[in-house]
């Protein structure tokens, strides 16, 4: 493109984020190079989606151009340039600083500080941050845009140049043509691709279901390059209609995972997918997706989330987060419906019969596709369970019509895997009960390391009784909402007056009576010594090796979430565990035969604080426990 006049030219330097990223790309996708290309391409589709969406209320933006909307290719192997042309919405010279000159997504900053150095490493990562406009420099040595938005006079066109390192210039030129028109000076090692062939294979293979027509001149037969036209022919080389409004039946795999890398701006393959057409009442078309890994913004509150919306295959918005609830927000795809207006805006989409009835059949669609690749494919399940796991634990609280299905799809650690890994499924569980069980028995904690060896589980583990080891921070405040599976109810072992019911043989139930009757006076004096830091001393079932335990109240907050409030600086109500003791351990039968009281109060503080330690809480009275503890140790070795 010839540039005539240029003014206002200035020079300016790219934000810190994307000189990182320009280097990170530059380094990591040597051996996919060709993906520019799907970048760009994919780039000019959206442009070409927001002049239609704009042009619902204002016709005037398609004036002059005309409606035929496309984007065009063309090579030129001499001067070692490849020229990609669309008359899309186009930039405006603020739009062009903004756009190719920043990245907007929150919590990019930190999470390029986070990268490791490494660059092998590293450029894993880039594949889940998307690549864009940038990919462009991974080929070419210069990029120059020049670009007009939709609406603006022609006297208002931008060129945008850069050679990808620190800085890029910006410039107002004509541009009589509305659009973008992107030519790449390729690196004298990538000379190859200014080959016509080469460029339309690479259109095949990641543009095929882009809807916008993908244009490269028509070849001549060879021989025929004598003097060139002035302007070609330009032939559609692409499929160009909308990939989901295609029967499945017709569609590859392979152009799944492309329409997916367009819509989801990820670099690498879905795990999962599932295409639904429905008709009847409401009419709409569903193409969702489950991707491989979490985006780096997961958790930032304004992170990306949302489907893409068309109306009648007219692009609406990004990121209509109305049609699933929040625990399914890492679900990408796109939502077409035919019931909703032209001018929906995302105020209407907030209520109405319609939305509910489309979020609600969408949300069982996107469970029903979890339960299809966990049972078709346990191992990229256990892939998504890994990056998305705790996502899905918030549904039960948000989505409770639903939480028997969701609680279908959560997995976790247990005392039979014996490992940390959270792979046993309640219906396993439930498999694996065994007789007279009718309990799914778990025990909250920090850490896995902290909660195999506690002494709750004792009893389980003598009896061979299976328990769910629940480690995320989320586990507890889960649990509340999750009451039943199976028509079984969950028992949380730490917690009340642990009644194994049929576990319990006859045997065993008198011998603890007898020994409660036994020791109703090591009980009192229990009581007294501990007083005010207990709210009832008992004999506990649930002991085989340790001395004493301590137990939740039925009603109170477990320690999870206790620790949880407090470090987030909130007031957490007071509560008393009850200390259980085993009557048979050694250390309580010399307790009981202890006469010092003195000695006697020492000894059993000793005991409720190791209690407090091995649950994982922290002592009151650190240096008091050490004090009485070395106390007790030289009287030993007196
Ligand atoms: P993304 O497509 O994920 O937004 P890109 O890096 O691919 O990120 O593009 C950055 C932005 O630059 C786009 O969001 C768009 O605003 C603008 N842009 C890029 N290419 C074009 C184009 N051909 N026409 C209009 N705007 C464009
Ligand atoms: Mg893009």
């Amino acid at each position: 493109m010839t540039t005539a006049t240029e003014t206002h030219k200035e020079t300016l330097g790219f934000q810190t984020e994307v000189k990182q990223l320009l280097q990170l790309m530059i380094h990591s996708l040597y051996s996919n190079k060709e993906i520019f290309l799907r970048e760009l391409v994919s780039n000019a589709a959206d442009a070409a989606d927001k002049l239609r969406f704009e042009a619902l209320t204002n016709p005037g933006l398609l004036e002059g151009d005309g409606s035929d909307l496309r984007v065009r290719i063309s090579c030129d192997a001499q001067a070692r340039t490849i020229t990609i042309d669309d008359n899309g919405i186009g930039m405006s010279r603020e739009e062009a600083i903004a756009h190719l000159g920043t990245i907007a997504k929150s919590g990019t900053a930190d999470f390029l500080a986070h990268l490791s150095g490494d660059q092998k490493k590293d450029a894993n990562l880039i594949g889940q941050f998307g690549v864009g406009f940038y990919s462009a420099f991974i080929v070419a040595d210069r990029v120059d845009v020049y670009s007009r938005r939709a609406g603006l006079p022609a006297s208002e066109g931008v060129h945008w140049s850069s050679a990808g390192q620190g800085d890029f210039e910006v410039a107002t030129i004509d541009k009589p043509q509305r659009g973008t028109t992107i030519v790449l000076h390729l690196k004298e090692d990538e000379a190859g691709f200014a080959d016509p062939w080469r460029l339309r294979g690479i259109v095949k293979k990641y543009s095929d279901h882009i809807a916008l027509p993908v244009e490269l001149p028509r070849q001549q037969a060879t021989g025929a390059d004598a003097d060139k036209p002035a302007e070609p022919e330009w032939e559609t080389v692409n499929r160009a209609s909308a990939l989901w409004t295609r029967p499945k039946s017709e569609i590859q795999d392979e152009e799944y995972r492309e329409f997916y890398k367009h819509i989801s701006h990820d670099f690498s393959d879905p795990l999962a997918w599932s295409h639904n057409k429905v008709e009847g009442k409401l009419e709409y078309t569903s193409l969702l997706y489950v991707p491989a890994h979490a985006p780096f913004d997961l958790y930032h509150r304004d992170a990306a989330k949302g489907l893409k919306l068309y109306v009648q295959r007219v692009y609406i918005m990004d990121q209509a987060d109305q049609f699933l609830p929040l625990y399914l927000r890492f679900i990408k795809g796109v939502v077409d419906s035919s019931d909703l207006p032209l001018n929906v805006s995302r105020e209407i989409l907030q209520k109405g019969p319609v939305i509910d009835s489309m979020k609600s059949a969408l949300t069982k669609r996107a469970l029903d596709m979890l339960e299809k690749l966990a049972k078709d494919k346990p191992d990229q399940y256990a892939t998504f369970w890994k990056e998305f796991g705790q996502v899905l634990k918030e549904g039960p609280s948000e989505d409770y019509a639903n939480r028997e299905k969701i609680a279908g799809l959560l997995r976790f650690a247990s005392t039979k895997s014996g490992t940390d890994a959270q792979e046993v499924a309640l219906a396993d569980y439930v498999a694996r009960m065994v007789q007279g069980q009718d309990k799914i028995y778990y025990l909250t904690g920090e850490s896995y390391a902290q909660v195999k060896d506690s002494p709750h589980l004792e009893v389980f583990r003598k009896k061979g009784i299976e328990v769910l080891l629940l480690t995320d921070r989320i586990d507890e405040w889960l649990m509340q909402y999750l009451t039943e599976f199976d028509g079984k109810a969950f028992v949380d072992v730490a917690r009340g007056d642990l009644d194994l019911g049929a576990l319990e043989s006859e045997e065993d139930k008198k011998a603890q009576e007898a020994a409660a009757k036994d020791k109703e006076n090591l009980i009192n004096r229990l009581k007294q010594a501990l007083g005010e830091d207990v709210s009832e001393v008992r004999i506990s079932h649930r002991l085989t090796d340790s001395p004493a335990i301590l137990a939740i109240g039925e009603g109170d907050m477990g320690l999870q979430m206790r620790q949880l409030l407090e470090a987030s600086g909130q007031k957490v109500p007071e509560a008393k565990p009850v200390f259980e003791f085993n009557p048979t351990h050694p250390l309580i039968e010399r307790l009981d035969a202890e006469t010092d009281e003195d000695r006697f109060g020492d000894l059993s503080r000793v005991l409720f604080d190791q209690a407090a330690l091995a649950a994982g809480d922290s002592l009151k009275d650190p240096a008091g426990y050490v004090r009485r503890l070395n106390k007790l140790l030289l009287d030993l070795a007196r």
